[in-house]
């Protein structure tokens, strides 16, 4: 569920309202076109309808937005997360945002805001909670009380988003109110161990969606976080708080009709105790029916993860197929005359899926029942590729793996 952020141009002042995702946007006032970024977390806050005099307490939740992979013996599953959790061990309030962030339409937090904000404890420190509330939801234990050995290995969460909402209360009379609603907490909800010191590095900033070499427009889609400039043919990607120039990759196609291009991550890993260095150890791993070559030894193993948001059953799919193909990919300076998709998935959150991804390939699936939990994997090097696909009327189709997906799915995907 996607919620409403309203702000104000600060081109104009003229009201501007735009989805949770929306990235660019073109005011209808004033024209100008502008990319929102920040360094870390996007911040938001639910603005109280109620006046007070009182100095306003923003309380930090946590908002996450993916899905996790629940990899067990026999399989791994997958579900869909959208929640939110209180982001302070302060006691009385409450524990999650509740339905509200639906109803009433957010701000975006400015480093400028006057309002007492409470830092909110750093995500992994909540990541635990919310793992144990899903997993009790699920009844998922690691430690079965029926089973000898436990069914679930590992989870991986996948955050696609991730964010902090601010909830406004305020202290009269000794009692914490909620600012929203205006009713008075139960128990005294501020005694505890807060900081409210701000991050230094943290900020929000919305810069001219136009290339820093030229100054032409940049294209790209509204939700995305890779812009191109058509005329120098440079990537621009703003998932920092500011616009860098990224190296891009084309997928090697032999196929003249494909029309379409969809962005992947190509990441490189130091993986141990298993061995996949290159093209041979893959062979091995996943027991390809493949007669070895040695020259392949030379063919560095790379994971293939999609770059964009789809339904996680699909995303671990299309993960397996293109990282088993091991396509080749080339740096360039040209950008493809086709259409780009939109990149929403940072190449951080992709390496989150590289463990399940492991799990899919490995043939038998024993060999990573057998060392999972010494597992480790480093990303060392991540690359920026375009694979160019066909388009049909329902359907995008990569020729040399045979990946589809439907349209309708990858649609679906941007609002999930
Ligand atoms: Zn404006
Ligand atoms: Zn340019």
């Amino acid at each position: 569920m996607n919620f409403k952020v309203s702000l104000e141009c600060p081109q104009c002042g003229g009201p501007v309202e735009l989805e949770e995702t929306q990235r660019l946007f073109t005011c209808q006032y004033c024209r100008s076109r502008l990319h929102i970024t920040a360094s870390g977390d996007f911040r938001y806050w639910l603005a109280p309808k109620i006046k007070t005099k009182e100095e306003l307490i923003l309380i930090p939740y946590w908002r996450f937005r993916g899905f996790s992979l629940n990899i067990k013996r026999g399989k791994t599953s997958a579900r869909l997360i959208d929640t939110s959790c209180l982001g302070v061990s302060l006691k009385g309030f409450p524990v999650s945002l509740g339905i509200r962030t639906q109803s009433l339409p957010l701000k975006y937090i400015t480093p400028d805001m006057s309002h007492f904000m409470i830092e909110p404890l750093p995500f992994k420190e909540i990541l635990p909670a919310i793992q144990s509330r899903l997993n009790e939801a699920e009844n998922l234990s690691v430690q079965s009380v029926n089973e000898k050995t436990p069914s679930l290995l590992l989870s991986s969460y996948i955050g696609e988003t991730r964010s902090i909402v601010y909830q406004p209360f305020y202290l009269k009379d000794g009692i914490v109110r909620d600012a929203i609603t205006n009713t008075p907490l139960h128990g005294n909800g501020l005694s505890g161990n807060v900081s409210f010191k701000r991050p230094h590095d943290w900020g929000l900033r919305f810069i001219a969606a136009q290339c820093p070499d030229c100054g032409w427009d940049l294209e790209g889609e509204q939700d995305s976080m890779v812009l191109f400039c058509r005329n120098c043919n440079t990537a621009w990607s703003s998932s920092e708080g500011m616009l860098r120039k990224i190296n891009f990759h084309i997928a090697e196609t032999d196929d003249t009709g494909c029309s379409i291009y969809l962005p992947f991550w190509k990441l490189r890993a130091r993986i141990s105790p298993i061995r996949l260095e290159n093209f041979l150890d893959l062979i091995r791993f996943a027991n390809l029916p493949k007669v070895p070559r040695p020259e392949w030894a030379k063919r560095a193993f790379h994971f293939w993860v999609p770059a964009f948001k789809i339904q996680p059953e699909k995303f671990l799919e299309i993960s397996r197929i293109a990282t088993l193909a091991q396509m080749g990919s080339r740096e360039t300076t040209s950008l493809p005359s086709g259409k780009i998709f939109t990149t929403t998935l940072p190449s951080q959150e992709a390496s989150e899926i590289l463990s399940a991804l492991l799990f899919e390939m490995a043939r038998p699936r024993k060999t990573m029942i057998d060392c999972y939990e010494k597992l480790k994997i480093d990303v060392i090097d991540t690359a920026y590729v375009l694979v160019p696909f066909e388009e049909t009327t329902y359907l995008l189709r990569h020729p040399k793996t045979g990946i589809g997906i439907s349209k309708g799915l990858l649609q679906y995907g941007r609002y999930l």
